[in-house]
């Protein structure tokens, strides 16, 4: 008999490495020599072996140690005697070949109960509705179980039968070269059983395409980008699992008059320039209706008011936000002649301000008017 490779330097890490350098280093090993890529290979072969061989003793703690202290003929007094093929490496390390090569998984997750998936719905609504809140219904098309045979996907009264192919293993062996390789059947993929009357309402899916109507209350104060969950109005789950959710994404129209920010309510009134210099009541539409609204002496086109509590309910408690009035000051335009007369008069009272072209104008009228 040869002699052995000292394990570390199979590995070709220290001999403090840890476990993840141990296992990183083995499964660039057994990728380089693995069978399926060199086949007919007697010397990849025997890589691929060694190395197994050296991460079964150094992935196990207690291994480990009693080769790091007695070397090989410590390991043998234990009984370990390396690997005979392909199978025996895999078998042993079932769970690290599926994460190297992907062998088997699916075996793992065709009976495996699996949740529904999550829909998505996008819903617009009008904005008075996402600021008092409003209920309303939705049309859904999903996946729903199968009402004759309960996602069972046989026949009612007939079952399934274990896969002839596979012996219900649902694994099936191939040779290749030295080594046989197991991979999922192709007949029951991997189910280990074959449906031999399949449902007829539902072709043996074991689901149905329906369009459903889900009510829904949408809460005041929703806004753009605001999500609801419905709770399990999602697909239905397969082999008995959960259904998924429904998740409402919101989108709100824009009003002709207000715009939100959060939970704020924005708007803009127009007044007279004659309004913002004096002073005035005004009427300004509030989501609840109309308010009124003092304009104070001397406001400036910008200027805002605040309105506390007349805006949008908060969806997390009992506040409100506000509403924010913006002035626009307007300017008059097709002024008759007295208006016209009564400004430049106004304006020759503060004439120090005002720049030549405006105090020609003034002059020139003034000497017309004299005529
Ligand atoms: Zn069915
Ligand atoms: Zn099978």
């Amino acid at each position: 008999m040869t002699t052995k490779r000292d394990y570390y330097e199979v590995l070709g890490v220290g001999t403090n490495a840890d476990d993840n350098e141990i296992k990183s280093s083995y499964r660039k090993l057994a990728l380089k020599y693995h069978p399926d890529r060199n086949p007919d290979n007697k010397e990849a072969e025997d890589k691929f072996k060694e190395a197994a061989e050296a991460y079964e003793v150094l992935r196990d703690a207690q291994k480990r140690q009693i080769y790091d202290q007695y070397g090989h003929q410590g390991l043998e007094g234990t009984g370990f005697s390396g690997f005979g093929g392909f199978d025996d490496i895999a078998s042993s390390f079932g769970d690290i070949f599926e994460e190297f090569f992907g062998f088997g998984s699916k075996r793992r997750t065709q009976n495996r109960r699996q949740r529904g998936s999550d829909l998505r719905y996008d819903l617009t609504i009008d904005f008075m509705d996402a600021a008092f809140g409003t209920e309303t219904e939705i049309d859904l098309e999903k996946m729903e179980l199968c009402p004759s045979c309960e996602g069972s996907r046989c026949e009612p009264g007939t079952s399934p039968e274990s896969c002839g192919h596979c012996e219900g293993t649902g694994q099936v062996s191939r040779v290749q070269g030295f080594f046989t390789v197991r991979t999922t059947c192709p007949y029951c993929r991997g189910n280990g059983q074959t449906i031999v009357s399949p449902c007829n309402e539902c072709s043996g899916r074991g689901q149905i395409h329906v369009s459903k109507k889900v009510a829904l209350k949408i809460p005041a104060g929703v806004d753009t980008g605001s999500r609801l969950r419905l709770t399990g109005e999602g697909e239905a789950g397969s082999n008995g699992g959960p259904h998924g959710d429904l998740y409402v994404f919101i989108n709100v129209k824009p009003h002709k008059v207000f715009q939100r920010n959060n939970y704020d309510v924005m708007c803009v009134i127009q007044i007279s320039f004659v309004q913002a210099a004096l002073g005035d009541r005004v009427t300004v539409q509030t989501l609840k209706g109309e308010k009124s609204l003092d304009i104070p002496k001397g406001t400036q086109y910008g200027d805002t008011f605040r309105l506390r509590g007349e805006g949008i309910p908060s969806l997390r408690d009992t506040s409100r936000g506000d509403q924010i009035i913006q002035v626009d000051v307007k300017t008059p335009t097709n002024l008759n002649k007295k208006q016209e007369e009564i400004l430049k008069e106004f304006a020759k009272l503060d004439s120090d301000k005002l720049s030549s072209k405006l105090k020609n104008l003034l002059k020139g009228n003034s000497s017309k008017k004299a005529q």
